[in-house]
């Protein structure tokens, strides 16, 4: 039968209505189809202003054809080791520079760094009797996020100074400069390149000469006990070495990766790769973006909004991500979030760095792991003891740290986690292998009075070689008793 006019008419509205619907249906799932660059339409904090916005744009494309840092197949087996973190089966030491230095590029100081980092894992793995993950906040921590964007030095307000890839801390050289970021590349690549020559040379070999030497530790209950651990420990190594069990070899090829704050997108944006596993190559591999200027990379305390451009960029990456989770984090929104940045809710795929103060923690950390866990996500929890307990001198007014409440934060989230039956499953530290005097105490047992002696940081307070292996013995102590 022939349709009457306004059967016809109706008909007609109805496809387009629904034509529309379709179409806009399609234009919000456009608008939500994530790219590399899909963040650039989000609310953005942190942002750097580039005055030289041409010269910003011709460096970018310059990076974009650079080779990558880091390989996906690196990052697909950092993510599967730290599904064992999230499980339980190992536990995830993570440290280095509050800012990294182009300047901090030299064999002596990348070596100190991990030096220190694989001795202090070889203390946790004795006193945990699991593997340790060990990931570096080096070869690419530059960017800074600063609570304020200017600062008064001399009398006169400038710029602050935002990182080693964005201007320099000279009160002259506050200018966001473009060619820093291929400054950046180049100094995270040769760092990374040093790292990986060292560990393929054999650098862990656990019969290198470590210095185990205590001199300095004051406390005599405490040296005993670090004696003890470290007579335990060389034991344990001698009699490897005696029923041929070779650590040289298993050492050689010990795993180390890096990390940074992903602070600067549009660095992370060129360093962001398509990559398909070829058949048979491992089966944890997967298809997709893969960020490739560093293993993990994390979120700050301040650019976490659900609805902002670091949230968005991170939600489309296959690297392990973490997220810094400070004393203001709504509880209520960790399930919107994790459901955003993990959809497919991988373990291993986010560590939540709690860092509230060791004032702090007790009262908020407990209500955090109710939320995160009423969410069915799985996550590492990490602890980060140093951003909550920043405090300044009262001798010199310098950034300085308390070695106590670094650790009293540490051991209240291990107490906290075994309440609530959540496994801690890492730590995240501020440290440098130099012997630098930027946070008090320890078993050396500085002052304040001490800070002025070897005050180097650029930003946050380091812990040093000697104050970080105090972390790691009380906490290895802990999982002995
Ligand atoms: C940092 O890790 O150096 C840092 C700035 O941390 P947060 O984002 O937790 O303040
Ligand atoms: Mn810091």
């Amino acid at each position: 039968l022939p349709l009457s006019e306004a059967a016809r008419g109706a008909a007609r509205l109805r496809t387009s209505s629904l034509t529309e619907a379709i179409r806009s249906d399609a234009a919000a799932r456009r608008a939500q189809e994530w790219t590399p660059s899909s963040w650039q339409s989000k609310p953005i904090k942190q942002d750097v202003a580039y005055p030289d916005r041409a010269a910003f744009e011709r460096t970018l494309a310059k990076l974009e054809s650079l080779p990558m840092i880091v390989h996906p197949t690196e990052i697909s087996k950092l993510k599967s080791s730290l599904k064992d973190v999230c499980e339980g089966k190992a536990f995830l030491l993570q440290g280095g520079d509050c800012a990294e230095l182009f300047d901090y590029c030299t064999e002596s100081q990348i070596d100190a760094k991990i030096a220190l980092l694989l001795q202090m894992s070889l203390v946790l793995i004795h006193g945990l009797r699991l593997p340790v993950v060990r990931i570096g906040r080096i070869a690419g921590q530059f960017a800074k996020p600063r609570s304020s964007p200017t600062e008064i030095v001399d009398g006169r307000e400038i710029p602050s100074f935002r990182g080693d890839n964005i201007n320099g801390f000279d009160p002259a050289d506050r200018t966001p400069e473009p060619s820093r970021l291929v400054q950046a590349y180049f100094h995270s690549s040769t760092t990374l390149n040093y790292i990986r020559t060292q560990l393929a040379a054999g650098y862990a070999d656990l019969h290198h000469p470590f210095n185990w030497s205590l001199s300095h530790v004051q406390d005599s209950d405490v040296k005993a006990k670090y004696l003890q651990t470290v007579s335990a420990l060389t034991d344990s190594l001698s009699f490897m070495k005696t029923i041929g069990a070779d650590t040289a070899s298993a050492l050689r090829g010990v795993d180390f990766y890096t990390s940074h704050e992903g602070l600067l997108l549009e660095y992370e944006q060129s360093f962001t790769r398509k990559w398909a596993p070829t058949a048979g190559i491992n089966g944890d591999e997967r298809e997709g973006w893969y960020n490739t200027s560093a293993h993990f990379i994390w979120i700050g305390d301040r650019t976490r909004q659900l609805d902002g451009a670091h949230v968005e960029y991170f939600r489309g990456i296959e690297n392990p991500i973490g997220i810094k989770v400070g004393p203001t984090f709504p509880e209520e929104e960790f399930g919107r979030l994790l459901d955003i940045v993990n959809p497919r809710r991988e373990a291993g795929k986010v560590t939540l760095i709690t860092r509230y103060g060791c004032d702090k923690i007790e009262s908020i950390l407990p209500g955090h792991i109710d939320a995160v866990v009423k969410t069915g996500h799985p996550v590492i929890w990490q602890c980060d003891p140093m951003h909550g307990n920043t405090r300044s001198s009262p001798e010199s007014g310098v950034k300085t740290r308390q070695y106590s409440s670094i650790m009293s934060e540490i051991l209240s989230a291990l107490k906290i986690h075994k309440q609530k039956g959540t496994w801690l499953g890492g730590i995240h530290l501020e440290l440098t292998g130099d012997p630098v005097t930027e946070c008090v105490g320890g078993s050396e047992g500085l002052t304040d009075k001490d800070l002025s002696l070897n005050y180097q940081t650029y930003c946050d307070p380091r812990l040093n070689g000697k104050q970080a292996l105090d972390v790691a013995f009380t906490i290895a102590d802990y999982y002995r008793q």
